[in-house]
């Protein structure tokens, strides 16, 4: 099944990777994360020392692998990555942490889905630098200790709160990544257009900053459409004219919500009369898994105020009546 146009979820032959940073210079926004990576880096080189363990969270497609990447490039260490669910057995982590070299960067991408007995088998590796493993079976088995070389942990996770606290504890250098301003993924659209040779002014590119959900990754997809759109219009350059009319041919809103955001805020007005709602009661109603509604849809809908994550469920704000062009249902009185 094609991933939905607008969705910040990766596609299978990773069609970013022309267009990833490859330097803490080169890397975009997420100032504070950058400039205190650049001095962990430093020292961590200074002392020819693995740097401590990363975490990485924040919504998909804002830059986690991509810092990752950056972060091993610039410790000049070798890099290997991995995904939670990847990792099956215990097994299948021991024999990536014994084949690193020293200093290594190991990326774990959605570390929080990690089998609860791999993530056993992490803590004493990140904390002590050695795997505990059992060999044998019955009575015969025993416990071996293996020295492992050092290593910096990189998790990536869409929300801390998502792992064990334990787990959580273990990394030294929590980072938060969040959704990018206007100004700032225009920067990543016109660095991306020059990378990709495509003919832009000023005003094509904020129009598609602007509608790009705060995300660089739904930018970089954007611009390929968009480019699209204007070699078969036989444009040359896009403007501002050109992406709007290309975005609004793509279902792309003047906020940047897609359809799949609209039948969410639509759900909430019309069948829930603007809520509140339980996050399963608009999964189900959407057909989407909860994770989706609540890791990819919902986070920059809040940013931008049209929605409320209450105690009692989800509500409709004033913003988002406005943008669906409807009005709140009149409170009765008395
Ligand atoms: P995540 O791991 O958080 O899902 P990625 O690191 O895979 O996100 O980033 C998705 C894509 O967005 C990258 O391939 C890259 O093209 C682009 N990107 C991410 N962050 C930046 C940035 N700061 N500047 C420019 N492009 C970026």
């Amino acid at each position: 099944e094609p991933v939905p146009l607008h969705s910040p979820d990766r596609q299978p032959e990773d069609p970013d990777a022309a267009l990833r940073p490859k330097s803490l210079a080169e890397f975009v926004g997420q100032k504070a994360a950058r400039e205190n990576l650049r001095v962990f880096v430093e020292a961590a080189k200074q002392r020819g020392e693995a740097m401590d363990h990363v975490l990485f969270f924040g919504p998909p497609g804002l830059g986690k692998t991509t810092l990752a990447q950056i972060v091993s490039k610039e410790l000049g260490v070798g890099f290997r990555a991995t995904s939670g669910p990847v990792i099956a057995k215990a097994g299948d982590l021991a024999a990536l942490l014994t084949n690193l070299e020293p200093n290594d960067v190991l990326f774990i991408d959605e570390i929080h889905r990690l089998n609860p007995v791999v993530e056993e088998i992490l803590y004493p590796a990140m904390e002590d630098r050695a795997l505990d493993i059992i060999i044998g079976e019955g009575p015969s088995a025993r416990s071996v200790r293996i020295d492992l070389p050092p290593f910096t942990l990189v998790g990536a996770t869409t929300r801390q709160g998502l792992l064990t606290t334990p787990l959580r504890d273990r990394f030294g250098i929590p980072v938060r990544l969040t959704f990018y301003t206007e100004d700032e993924l225009l920067k990543v659209v016109t660095r991306g257009a020059g990378l990709l040779g495509m003919g832009i002014d000023e005003g094509g590119a904020r129009e598609i900053a602007r509608r790009s959900r705060g995300t660089p990754r739904v930018a970089g997809r954007l611009m390929r459409r968009v480019r699209d759109f204007a070699s078969v219009l036989g444009e040359p350059i896009v403007t501002t004219k050109v992406a709007d009319e290309a975005l609004t041919r793509l279902e792309v809103d003047s906020l940047g919500l897609d359809a799949m955001d609209r039948r969410y805020l639509t759900m909430i007005a019309t069948t829930y009369k603007g809520g509140p709602v339980g996050v399963e009661t608009l999964a189900a109603g959407l057909s989407e898994p909860r994770d989706t509604v609540e890791e990819v849809i919902e986070p920059y809908l809040i940013q931008l105020g049209l929605i409320a994550r209450t105690a009692r469920g989800r509500c409709l704000n004033d913003g988002g009546w406005a943008h669906l062009g409807l009005s709140p249902p009149s409170t009765p009185q008395g």
